[in-house]
């Protein structure tokens, strides 16, 4: 299929859907390789690497990337729900108890001074409630029991990508500015994360996020979020550095493995990895009106996880932000059809479609 440059653009629904079920793809086949160099994904996959779900030989999973977005999804719509109600809940507070729940769900206990919250839907899906290599940030910042905040943060000197693959879900909320989609996003990735570049690499990624669903083109939202990552009030200068130099890698197209991750980093730390996910988005972006959002969303993907570096989390950030853009119209079918949990992933979505619009 291709999209017209007049054709109308994709509903809040379909982007919605997009960017969750997106993810949970990039994240799902990045998870197959994530602790393979690149030489041991060539030795199995080929001198191409790992291209799609039809080069797996048996089941895939999707990881704690796409398990903690939909913790973010849970808690933004109970906050929602609340403020739809006529009370004003603290966002940040229902951040924390659903990923206290989400916490649980790894076999983890916080100390008997944490709060214990309320059992919520997501809480009973199994597909969910399976440990998949964990970040050791996440698990530890919330453990402390503690709510982090940038003032009085955990895990002070944490910039693990944990912060940036949890926080699309921010930038799918309509009618909300865009300040207040950085704010909330960087107040949750203190949560578990206290390093500077943790905040503003979650915050500009969901920025980025909150731009497409406005409208935006690939190019100019991140353009804009480039931007905004450099006039950042204490910015940490690693992000802005990186998302520069992802830019003049895609200026250059389709590099080998080896020199993204030499140009970009592996991914490990939050401005790496969202700056491999700009890159290959970016890098593998057509040309014309007769673009193919299937085509691109498997090269880009492609391009995100075949690397040495943290391959679910780069993959799950590039297909956050293409399923931003394009909505559902860029998800290969034979993946979703490999895709575990998609009842479970668009129970989320629908929720989230309907406390912000009232549909469904
Ligand atoms: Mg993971």
């Amino acid at each position: 299929m291709s999209i017209e440059p007049d054709a109308s653009p994709p509903s809040l629904k379909s982007r919605i859907h997009g960017s969750l079920l997106g993810g949970a793809l990039g994240d799902s086949l990045g998870y197959t390789v994530e602790f393979d160099t690149i030489e041991q994904i060539r030795a199995r996959y080929g001198a191409a690497g790992l291209r799609g779900f039809e080069d797996l030989t048996g089941t895939s999973h999707f990881s704690d990337d796409t398990q903690m977005t939909l913790y973010t999804v849970d808690a933004l719509v109970e906050a929602l729900e609340w403020a739809n109600s006529g009370v004003g809940a603290d966002v940040n507070a229902c951040l924390w108890l659903a990923y206290l729940r989400w916490l649980a769900t790894q076999g983890e206990t916080a100390p008997p001074s944490a709060p214990v919250p309320q059992p919520r839907w997501i809480d009973g899906q199994q597909v969910l409630r399976q440990r998949r290599h964990p970040g050791k940030a996440c698990i530890s910042g919330l453990a402390t029991g503690e709510m982090g905040t940038a003032a009085r943060p955990v895990n002070p000197g944490s910039k693990g990508c944990g912060t940036v693959m949890r926080s699309a879900p921010f930038g799918l909320i309509p009618h909300i500015t865009p300040d207040a989609v950085y704010k909330l996003s960087a107040d949750a990735a203190s949560l578990t994360h206290g390093h500077p570049s943790a905040r503003q690499s979650a915050g500009t990624f969901s920025f980025l996020i909150h731009r497409l669903v406005a409208g935006d083109g690939l190019a100019e939202a991140a353009t804009r979020a480039l931007a905004q990552a450099a006039g950042l009030d204490g910015v940490a200068p690693e992000l802005p550095e990186r998302l520069e130099a992802a830019f003049l890698l895609a200026g250059k197209g389709i590099v080998t493995p080896e020199e993204l991750v030499q140009a970009l980093g592996e991914g490990w730390v939050a401005e790496e990895a969202f700056a491999v996910a700009l890159y290959a988005v970016l890098a593998s972006l057509p040309d014309g009106a007769a673009a193919d959002p299937v085509q691109h969303f498997r090269d880009a993907v492609a391009l995100a996880i075949n690397h040495s570096g943290d391959s679910d989390s780069t993959g799950s950030i590039a297909g956050n932000i293409l399923g931003a853009y394009y909505g559902e119209a860029c998800l290969p079918p034979e993946w979703l059809a490999s895709l575990e949990g998609q009842d479970v992933i668009r129970g989320m979505a629908d929720q989230l479609v309907k406390v912000t619009t009232g549909e469904g």
